[in-house]
């Protein structure tokens, strides 16, 4: 019954249960549970095969579009390169053809160095250290079994994954917390490396076993994290710490982002070098034994071990906690703390955190800063915005950056519900005049796939959604669509549309000059139309012959696909930059034969765009070059399908503003669709396109349309040649770079559902396998040249 449990999306894999370090607050080796002694030291091939598969065939039966694997220990590093090479390839050669797979690494740095770090770029592994601050804080706990520090060994493996050839494998630091270190210090020494993500973690501890620094009456892990957070909410630069980006988050009613604090189910599973499926690791602190289950890979199934009592009571949300946190006013933020940390001998783990009073005074001052509304209301009692769904396989195609027919037509088909029940209320808004009954008995009355035919025309939602913005926007365009769906229909109709600066419109078909300075009533038939504009001005359009006074919606050719060329729409108005008027007869084949050799250029080289283009690409609105130059182009949430540009001067640009736009108009349609980031999130990021910072939403709307441009550029610089390949491959090298920065920062924010966290490790998967393609050092040179140079300029204008 696989809709029945709550499946695995991450795994730690342990391929090594042995370490070179001896740090006495290491929860594997220096707390109760002291079963590492009785498995091998290093994970078998058999083991990783099995391991693999089970994942895989789990993906398969839940139909998960990604899947997380940290590679762990021990110190897996000690599992030597060669052996990981060939554990991430079986993971890689079983997994993905299933689902996506982000693999990531968590080590102590001790033995990383360029060749282990060549290998991860091939292999597509990211990876995390550990640390626990400057060198006095490193020192107290991270040491050899003889006493010598790790401290230089550990910041020089650092060195490399800061460098440009390897911070695109950087994951992040984790820190674990000793009172005794000085807050301040330890946090501007972590900063200071830049890492993408800090995450602090508290020393595991039970009621057995309590924290070091416990005391009664006191709070010293709270003063601690406070002392922190203050720098760190004070800092002009923040980096990325998941405790308090989870605190803001579920403050403000979003999903935790760490297993330490939340209700979020707990979703991870471990799997041991023996092949034991155990939970997670941090129950070793609680009992010797408390993480077995008893199953393995070799006999049982995962499922199986999704219903284990040990998993599910990790699943449970509030229903899972004891009587005092379940009544606790900040346990949608904490969530009673990390399982493990609830344990008491008798009671087992129906109890508070031991850390209970640090917990809640942390929670509570940092909702204390926070401006707008703090929720107190679980999740899931909370309003749940209308539901959509999508399989599962298109939403991970999506996430790739790419997205085939299937996946950009199940996005067309949401955009014509939205626009359907737009109308609804639109008809709602006018209910009562003459012209709403005709029109809405048409819509009513013509074929559904007609009906589909005109509401697919970008601009009738545009039109839906400024009609019930604006008290004043004409509501009786109603008319006008379903006058353009009786004449599509061959219905004969009459009905009064109104007149708007001089043409009366029909969506998607065209416009008619008419010197009426108001409504006209027009008669409709199979492909014609007639209109009394004045006692004097009568009107007979048939398509096939339509005379002058008819400008039509004129349409673009090339193999396979057809677009229209809007210039007459009177609400295609809704892009960045203003519409052009009604091109010539010249300007509109100049049009076509750029956009002839653009789409074949597309088709040839990028037909892994080419199919979602195809399938949801139905519209070019020409923009006016009067004001901003010639390479503009955009797309607007509210007019899928289309793509607004000015012609530029090459088919090979148009190509690029096509691929880059649509990026857009695919993720504008997702964001219809699911909540991919929280839209409460405050914090404003670097943008290496922009010249200001990005909130959460449009910094992810930047990555995905640079992931097509990267791809734009690595595919060009092989086709040209001199300077102008030289020109590519550094454009190439500065968009893969500051598009992969821009998608870690997405990525380890805070701000991001989990659908979305999802959606960013997709983009990342896409982006961090272009980063083995060598480009020559005149252009990676070039590129960082550009690259400095944007980031010295946004910093100049940027307070702060
Ligand atoms: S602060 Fe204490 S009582 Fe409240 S949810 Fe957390 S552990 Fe439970």
């Amino acid at each position: 019954m696989p809709g029945s449990i709550t499946p695995f999306r991450q795994y730690v894999l342990k391929v090594c249960s042995r370490c070179d370090l001896a740090c006495d607050h290491c929860y594997v080796y220096a707390h109760a549970d002291q079963s590492w002694h009785a498995k091998p030291k290093v994970i078998s091939d058999q083991t990783v095969a099995m391991a693999a598969g089970r994942i895989a065939e789990h993906a398969r039966n839940h139909a998960l579009d990604q899947v997380r694997v940290v590679l762990h220990g021990g110190e897996p590093l000690l599992t030597g390169r060669q052996r990981l090479a060939s554990i991430c390839a079986r993971l890689r050669e079983t997994i993905e053809p299933v689902c996506g797979l982000s693999l990531r690494i968590h080590t102590n740095g001790v033995l990383l160095d360029e060749a282990f770090c060549d290998m991860f770029a091939q292999h597509r592994v990211t990876v995390g250290i550990s640390l626990d601050g400057d060198r006095a804080a490193n020192d107290r706990h991270r040491r050899y079994a003889d006493g010598r520090s790790s401290y230089d060994q550990v910041m020089a493996a650092i060195a490399l994954l800061r460098g440009d050839r390897y911070r695109h494998l950087f994951a992040g630091l984790l820190c674990t917390i000793d009172v005794g270190n000085d807050p301040h210090a330890t946090y501007t020494a972590l900063a200071a490396l830049r890492p993408p993500r800090i995450d602090f973690l508290l020393p595991h501890a039970t009621w057995d076993a309590p924290p070091p620094a416990a005391a009664p009456g006191l709070t010293p892990y709270a003063d601690w994290l406070i002392a922190v957070y203050n720098q760190w909410r004070a800092g002009p630069d923040q980096v990325p710490v998941r405790l308090f980006e989870s605190v803001i988050a579920t403050s403000r009613g979003g999903a935790s982002t760490t297993e330490a604090l939340g209700l979020t189910p707990s979703d991870l599973l471990v799997i041991e070098t023996d092949g034991s499926i155990e939970q997670v690791d941090s129950l070793k602190v609680a009992y010797d034994g408390a993480p077995e289950t008893g199953l393995d890979v070799a006999g049982h199934d995962l499922d199986e071990a999704a219903r284990h009592p040990g998993i599910t009571a990790r699943q449970q949300g509030l229903a899972g906690l004891c009587a005092t946190c379940r009544a606790c006013p900040v346990v949608t933020t904490c969530g009673g703390g990390l399982y493990a940390h609830r344990y008491r001998s008798g009671t087992g783990f129906a109890n508070p955190s031991v850390y209970c009073d640090d917990l809640k005074k942390l929670i509570t001052h940092i909702r204390s800063g926070l401006t707008g509304p703090v929720t107190s209301v679980p999740a899931a009692a909370a309003p749940q915005r209308r539901k959509h769904t999508m399989p599962a396989a298109h939403f991970a195609t999506l996430a790739t950056g790419y997205g085939d027919d299937q996946a950009v037509s199940h996005l067309a088909a949401a955009h014509l519900s939205i626009t359907r029940g737009l109308l609804g209320q639109v008809r709602d808004k006018m209910a009562g005049t003459p012209a709403d009954d005709a029109a809405w008995e048409i819509l009513t009355a013509v074929d559904p796939a007609v009906l589909d035919g005109v509401l697919t025309h970008p601009y009738v939602r545009a039109w839906a959604l400024r009609c019930l913005r604006d008290p004043g926007e004409r509501a009786d365009h109603l008319s006008a669509v379903a006058a353009a769906a009786a004449i599509r229909a061959g219905l004969p109709a009459e009905l009064t549309v109104p007149v708007q600066n001089g043409y009366l419109h029909l969506p998607g078909l065209g416009r008619l000059r008419t010197p009426a300075a108001s409504d006209v009533t027009i008669s409709t038939g199979p492909d014609w139309f007639s209109a009394q504009a004045a006692a004097d001005a009568q009107y007979h359009v048939k398509f096939a012959d339509p005379g002058s006074a008819w400008e039509p919606v004129r349409r673009l050719h090339a193999a396979g696909t057809s677009v229209a060329l809007e210039d007459t729409d009177p609400y295609r108005n809704c892009h960045q930059w203003p519409a052009a008027p009604r091109l010539t007869g010249g300007e509109a084949r100049r049009w076509q034969e750029n956009y002839l050799q653009a789409w074949e250029l597309i088709t040839r080289e990028y037909p892994a765009y080419a199919a979602g283009l195809a399938s949801g690409l139905t519209t070019i609105t020409p923009l006016s070059t009067d004001t901003a130059g010639s390479e503009i182009s955009a797309a607007a949430r509210q007019a899928f399908g289309a793509v607004a540009a000015a012609l530029p001067d090459s088919p090979d640009t148009l190509a690029l503003l096509l691929l880059h736009e649509f990026q857009h108009v695919k993720l504008g349609a997702l964001f219809d669709l699911f909540d991919l980031f929280d839209h409460e999130d405050t914090q404003l990021f670097y943008a290496p396109w922009r010249p200001d910072p990005r909130p959460a939403g449009a910094l992810m709307q930047g990555v995905y349309a640079h992931i097509a441009v990267t791809d734009f550029w690595r595919v060009r610089r092989h086709q040209l040649a001199g300077e102008e390949a030289q020109n590519a491959a550094a454009r190439f090298a500065l968009w893969r770079a500051q598009t992969t920065e821009a998608a870690q920062t997405l990525a380890t924010s805070g701000a991001v559902t989990a659908l979305g966290q999802r959606f960013a490790d997709g983009m990342l998967a896409t982006l961090c396998q272009w980063h083995d393609e060598p480009v020559p050092p005149a252009a990676t040179k070039l590129a960082a040249q550009w690259a400095q140079r944007h980031r010295a300029t946004w910093e100049a204008r940027t307070p702060p």
